[in-house]
């Protein structure tokens, strides 16, 4: 079986930033690309956020570059899907494509990314990237002085609406229940913004559009009056989904199914070893590091307040560190 120091699941930017690093730091690390190589970010046309592209830079254009400058240290890209892994001794095995290959790892950085939840209306995969969005700081610059509808009930959408309603003329929340998930201050800031209109016991039925994009909603509200909002963006705000399904029942995850890392794992880091040494003492706090001694996570899949390219691409900086120093000191 093939033996590797270092195996790097998923190639978004913080599984190619995590490659770049232990590359350079002569890991030789191999990774799995999964179903979408080069990330969540190949599926969007402009990225103008990421610092180092005064003039934007496509996003598929971006992560072939990440890519390029990993293999350019010598890390190794491959195609596949690790669609399982035992984590309960050292080395660990990774099975990919369903037994397909399986390989054996000192280390393992898992960046494996986290998914954007859709209503999964047809009109509205039809306008994915046209008007339809999953990230309101990604894409809401795009929206500037515009009309615009944020769905969803819960923290994450009310943020997305208030950060819309700085930029946007109106924002629409619709909400399905008669009342808002969001925490008691979120729900006063929201009630307090006057931009914002609450649509409570709606529910989204079709997101209109032309060939330039969306160009209105329309919703059935209570008592199943039907209206037709004109907006030009359409914002999902109902969470995202961790790929974590083949580390559940190995690594210790929150109730959502993220990843915990560095002081969330709480006991299994703050535990002194027989010297009274803990992981996280001296100078170095792995905070990558989960539950599994060896196995670090970055990224998305581990982190549910950021979801950004850099902030992605920083914990995987971050990963390879951990995980070097891990491997040097056994
Ligand atoms: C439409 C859209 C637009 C966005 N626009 C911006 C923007 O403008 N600026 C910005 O900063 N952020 C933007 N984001 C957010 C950004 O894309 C994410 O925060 C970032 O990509 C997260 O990086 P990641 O490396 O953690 O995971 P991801 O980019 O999600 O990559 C995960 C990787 O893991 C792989 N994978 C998953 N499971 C497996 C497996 N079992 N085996 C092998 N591989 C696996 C996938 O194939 C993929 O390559 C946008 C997101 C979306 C959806």
């Amino acid at each position: 079986m093939e033996k590797v120091k270092c195996l790097i699941i998923g190639s978004g930017p913080a599984g190619y930033t995590a490659a770049i690093y232990t590359a350079r730091a002569a890991l030789a690390p191999v990774v799995y690309a999964g179903l979408v190589p080069g990330g969540q970010l190949t599926t969007t046309s402009e990225v103008e956020n990421f610092p180092g592209y005064p003039e934007g830079v496509n996003g598929t254009v971006m992560m072939d570059d990440l890519r390029r400058q990993a293999e350019r240290f010598g890390a190794v890209v491959r195609p596949g899907v690790v669609t399982a892994v035992d984590l309960s001794r050292r080395p660990f095995v990774a099975t990919v494509d369903d037994g397909e290959y399986t390989i054996e790892a000192e280390s393992i950085i898992i960046a494996t990314g986290a998914e954007a939840r859709y209503l999964g209306l047809p009109s509205e995969r039809k306008y994915i990237g046209m008007g339809v969005s999953a990230c309101a700081v990604c894409d809401g610059f795009f929206y500037r002085g515009r009309d615009v509808a944020v769905v969803g009930g819960g923290d994450s959408a009310c943020e997305e609406a208030l950060f819309l309603s700085t930029l946007c003329r109106k924002v629409y929340l619709i909400v399905r229940k008669e009342f808002l998930r969001a925490s008691k201050h979120m729900q006063r800031r929201v009630f307090e913004t006057s931009n914002i209109e609450v649509l409570f016991g709606s529910v989204t039925e079709e997101v209109l559009g032309d060939q330039n994009g969306v160009t209105g909603v329309r919703v059935r509200g209570p008592e199943g009056v039907q209206r037709v909002l004109d907006i030009e963006g359409f914002f999902l705000g109902i969470g995202h989904t961790p790929r974590t399904e083949i580390f559940k029942g190995q690594l210790e995850l929150d109730p959502d199914g993220y990843i915990l890392v560095g002081a969330a794992v709480g006991a299994a880091l703050s535990a002194p070893d027989s010297n009274g040494n803990t992981a996280g003492s001296g100078d170095w706090t792995p905070s990558t590091a989960t539950s599994v001694p060896g196995v670090f996570a970055a990224g998305d899949v581990a982190d549910r307040v950021y979801q950004q390219a850099v902030t992605a691409a920083g914990s995987g900086c971050r990963a390879a560190f951990d995980c070097e120093r891990f491997l040097i000191e056994g």
